[in-house]
């Protein structure tokens, strides 16, 4: 913003102290296991950087999306190990990955063979995708022997880690877990002692679906946790602390006769003589476009509605039940009165998505 200037206040309150006590809780939920705070998508629409600053001394090293991600955060001074979970998109990248010390995922025979022909100064640890049963990334289990013992044998590989991921870890007793866990470490038991390996997002952490008690050295994979979600639940009900807060300020206020409509399309109709708060946040701020009427928010010490269609930079809601309502007050989005968990059930999707669409322009604030 030019100037430097902040004057908007519809914001994202970042509070670092529950980043803190969300991965020192990932830490012990992780016990003697290694921990990779995932904080690709810009830590989860948090602040990357500020993230890896919270967590740094948590966890063992960062994880992210691509190697864009990561080199932002060596440009902010992290000397952290940072594992690349898509890998590389092109071979031009493995050198900058050894100079950085970024580990790359090995999910595919083209990214296998470029390392195999790269002349690398330093060796890179990189991390072998096996695909149990999700069927997005990875080598299949018959394949992985050979991709392995290929990167093993080759001087441009420091390290082999030995990864899966599970599709369905949040629903405990899902069957394809089991599936999943045991083609899984079957593969790792091959070869004495076993591999460095990771298997563990948030999910199995909290669910078990891997028993991390008896998997030590294990690399856990800690994404939403860090941010206050419990991926298995619909309200808020660990001990995690949520580290967003959005709020948005009252910025007109009218009162609607009953039978009037509200909002493009006219889709909220009021049932009777309501008052109308329009909220200076919108879809080009990440607020759901599809949020239906009735999607909760947080005014006044109280629970309120969404009454008509989202606009790009507007809401608008009913407070005709609220005690008291001004211009310029504020209603919280989500945060610790309202957990993203209901607001993302409500709209139909889930907390990972709200949380990261939070557009560039809501400024974040950090406390
Ligand atoms: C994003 C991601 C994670 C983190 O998942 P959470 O559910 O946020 O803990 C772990 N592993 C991989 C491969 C990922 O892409």
């Amino acid at each position: 913003m030019s100037n430097g200037l902040h004057f908007r206040p519809t914001r994202a309150e970042i509070d670092t102290h529950a980043l803190q006590h969300n991965a020192r809780l990932a830490r012990q939920h992780a016990g003697d296991c290694h921990l990779l705070g995932v904080i690709k998508a810009n830590g989860y629409g948090h602040g990357a950087v500020e993230v890896a600053r919270a967590i740094n001394g948590n966890v063992d090293a960062y994880a992210v999306a691509f190697i864009d991600e990561a080199l932002r955060l060596r440009d902010a001074g992290f000397v952290q190990p940072i594992v690349l979970l898509e890998g590389c998109f092109s071979a031009a990248e493995l050198p900058v990955c050894a100079h950085y010390n970024l580990q790359p995922v090995v999910h595919s025979q083209s990214q296998l063979d470029a390392i195999l022909q790269a002349r690398l100064v330093t060796p890179l640890a990189v991390w072998l995708k096996t695909d149990t049963g999700m069927h997005r990334l990875g080598f299949a289990p018959n394949e992985v022997r050979q991709a392995r013992a290929a990167l093993e044998a080759c001087p441009q590989v420091a390290s082999v880690t030995l990864m899966t991921h599970f599709a369905n870890a949040e629903v405990e007793d899902h069957a394809l877990n089991q599936r999943q866990h045991d083609a899984f470490f079957d593969l790792c038991a091959e070869t004495s002692p076993t591999p460095a390996v990771s298997a563990a997002n948030t999910a199995a952490m909290l669910s078990r679906a891997i028993d991390l008690k008896t998997e030590q050295g294990h690399w856990c994979r800690t994404g939403i946790m860090l941010y206050g979600v419990d991926p298995s639940a619909h309200t808020q009900t660990t001990e995690l602390l949520p580290a967003m807060r959005v709020l948005a300020p009252v910025i007109a206020l009218r009162d609607v006769a009953a039978g009037e409509a509200v909002g493009y399309g006219s889709t909220w109709r009021a049932q009777r003589d309501s008052r109308i708060a329009t909220l200076a946040i919108g879809y080009a701020d990440g607020y759901p476009r599809h949020a239906p009427s009735g999607t909760p928010i947080w005014l006044n010490g109280q629970q309120v509605s969404l009454a008509g269609t989202v606009s790009m930079d507007m809401i608008t809601v009913d407070v005709t039940d609220l005690a008291h309502v001004d211009l310029g007050d504020e209603a919280e989005l989500w945060g610790p009165n309202l957990p993203v968990c209901r607001v993302a059930e409500a709209v139909g999707s889930i907390s990972y998505e709200l949380l990261c669409r939070v557009s560039e322009r809501v400024p974040r604030h950090y406390k």
